[in-house]
């Protein structure tokens, strides 16, 4: 080792220098030391070596005896749960949802059964066959089956929703490898009826809109598992013990809709927004005494068993379809608000009575305008409706009257009625989407803002907030709750919960609610709402025609809402017919409307014709 020796001398000579300067140190003393490693012989090396990899060896194996102790002592449960996530496998056990029912218990939402085919890729024994089977009898391509039946998973699913007389055919050939999951799919018998109220529910059975999604949690029901045993290689073992938790169905929501009469005004929809060439039609029937909904109607409607399918225009892109799909699935009836024009003085009326500031028998004048600070109000008879007592004020719902009427129950009378009716908040319906009233802030109301209030204009509701404060006009003054759910049954028909609404008595006295009841009686027999009429019947009515914003555009929305028996109703409902083309005015197309619905709605609902009430000319 010249080479170290050198490089040691070189040392040595730094050291001897250093001594040189102080006296004997310790690299001196360990002189030797360095010496003897330098000139070890290799066979003593060896030794070392040998007795170090020995250590090194004890030393692993003391720490690997300690790591399985560890793992077969302290970790037992969690590895023995491990294992067994191997060779068990989970399949959920899908849940039925509740069914939707209207009140005579007829279905309108409920269940198809289906079928999950899949495939376990370990377990098929003729691949060939399973790719022929499966891809003639679902109608597949072949190609596309070969893929998944070629995977190496533990299960690939091949189809799902699969008729069940295809998956009982499937079943039948008892295929090796091949496995048929029970499964549900929404199915609404009636496809479009009341679609936007119903609504639906999503590929996964989850409710997307409407009562679908109000309902969800009682609907929704839990979902249940089957764990089987497999061994090493995915195959189930016949005879393991098999783990099952049972899925626990949804309830079923009964409700206050009724098939027959949601009917019924869907086809007078129909027929009216054809003829009226209208952009849209609304109908919305209720009891007034408890807040049930008969039929709310928005046409056009869409089907609920291809609710992602658009039902006139299409987008020009993916984000054009979406909004268009929003718009299809819209509840107008909840979620727009309108002007409501005329059909409004039925409030202002309840409160000028109720406030006391206006009797019956009281007398106005129609010039057929008003001033109003530097304003002129037209009434819409421009020649004037002369002198007029409040009663025929409301038949021929002349503005000057109300105009005055709203004045003297001034600001602070009116917002307490607004306020004391509803009409400035949410009526609290069981569906999603609500829209609130858009009023002025009372502290913005000065004498111009207060008449066209008073007459129905510059301001905006739904027209089931205007149809839920006229129940409490008519019924004998009762606020209600407009409702759809009425109770949950659970799979076995046992009621789980009778469902109940707010309610108060007493914001309109049983004398004015008697009064109105008369008073819009006879605006259908001696005024403006006379095509609302039904033989046999007394009906309450009253007409309306919103100019739609801005008022220059000539676009209107004609209603009307009528009720019968006018002395004790037991239906309520009104139409609104969105930019009719042609005559547009309340009385003249959307009254005739509410008779065709009354006329069917009344014997229906148990009504009887009163003998009497249009005398039969006498051959
Ligand atoms: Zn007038």
């Amino acid at each position: 080792m010249p080479a170290r020796i050198t490089a040691w001398r070189k040392v040595k000579q730094k050291i001897q220098k250093k001594m040189n300067n102080s006296g004997p140190c310790k690299i001196c003393i360990s002189k030797k030391y360095f010496v003897g490693i330098f000139m070890q012989s290799s066979g003593t090396m060896q030794r070392k070596r040998l007795f170090l990899g020995y250590i090194a060896i004890c030393l692993l194996s003391l720490s690997l005896m300690g790591r399985l102790g560890y793992l077969m002592l302290a970790k037992a449960d969690y590895f023995g749960e491990k294992a067994k996530e191997v060779r068990q496998r989970e399949r959920a056990i899908k849940a039925e949802r509740g069914r939707i029912l209207d009140r005579n218990g007829t279905v309108i939402a409920g269940n198809k059964p289906v079928s999950t085919i899949s495939v376990i890729y370990n377990q098929i024994t003729d691949r060939e066959k399973v790719v022929s089977v499966l891809s003639r009898l679902l109608d597949m391509d072949p190609a596309e089956v070969r893929k998944k039946a070629e995977k190496k998973s533990s299960r690939e699913k091949i189809k799902t929703n699969v008729e069940k007389e295809v998956s009982d055919k499937i079943r039948e050939m008892d295929l090796d490898g091949v496995m048929v999951d029970e499964d549900y799919k929404r199915y609404y018998p009636y496809h479009d009826l009341a679609s936007k109220v119903i609504g639906f529910a999503g590929g996964d059975n989850q409710g997307i809109l409407g009562l679908e999604v109000k309902y969800e949690k009682y609907l929704a029901g839990q979902d249940g598992s089957i764990l089987t045993t497999t061994n090493a290689r995915g195959i189930e073992i016949d005879g393991a013990s098999e783990e099952r938790i049972e899925p626990v169905a949804g309830y079923d929501l009964c409700t206050s809709l009724d098939v027959n009469l949601q009917k019924y005004a869907q086809q007078a929809a129909e027929k009216v927004m054809k003829a009226k060439k209208a952009k849209n039609v609304r109908i919305l029937m209720m009891n007034p005494q408890n807040g049930e909904i008969y039929a709310m109607v928005n046409v056009p409607e869409f089907n609920l068993n291809d609710p992602y399918t658009l039902n006139h225009k299409k987008g020009k892109n993916e984000k054009e379809n979406q909004e268009l799909l929003n718009q299809m699935w819209r509840n107008h009836c909840v979620s727009d608000t309108y002007e409501p024009g005329s059909t409004f003085k039925v409030f202002t009326a309840t409160a000028a009575l109720e406030a006391g500031v206006v009797k019956t028998s009281d007398t106005f004048s129609c010039p057929g305008f008003r001033v109003v600070e530097d304003r002129r109000i037209r009434c819409h008879k421009t020649t004037g409706h002369g002198s007029e007592t409040f009663v025929q004020g409301v038949q021929n719902s002349c503005n000057p009257v109300f105009i005055d009427v709203g004045a003297r129950l001034g600001v602070d009378g009116m917002y307490q009625y607004l306020n004391k009716l509803g009409i400035l908040s949410k009526t609290g319906i069981d569906v999603p989407g609500e829209a609130a009233t858009i009023m002025h802030q009372k502290k913005n109301v000065k004498a111009v803002e207060l008449a066209t209030m008073s007459f129905g204009q510059s301001f905006q509701l739904t027209p089931l907030r205007l149809l839920t404060t006229v129940s409490s006009v008519i019924n004998g003054g009762k606020m209600i709750t407009p409702h759809f759910g009425v109770k949950l049954k659970s799979a076995d028909e046992t009621v789980v919960r009778n469902l109940t609404y707010k309610e108060e008595t007493g914001v309109v006295s049983s004398e004015t609610s008697e009064l109105m009841q008369k008073i819009l009686a006879s605006v259908v027999s001696e005024g403006s709402g006379s095509k609302a009429a039904v033989s046999g019947y007394d009906v309450g009515a009253k007409t309306g025609t919103s100019e739609k914003l801005p008022r220059s555009s000539n676009r209107y929305i004609a209603s009307t809402l009528g009720f019968a028996p006018a002395d004790d109703p037991v239906i309520l409902a009104i139409v609104l017919i969105d930019e009719p083309e042609g005559i547009y005015y309340g009385g003249q197309i959307a009254a005739p409307v509410i008779s065709e619905l009354l006329d069917d709605a009344l014997p229906y609902l148990g009504v009887e014709p009163k003998p009497d009430a249009t005398p039969e000319s006498t051959p």
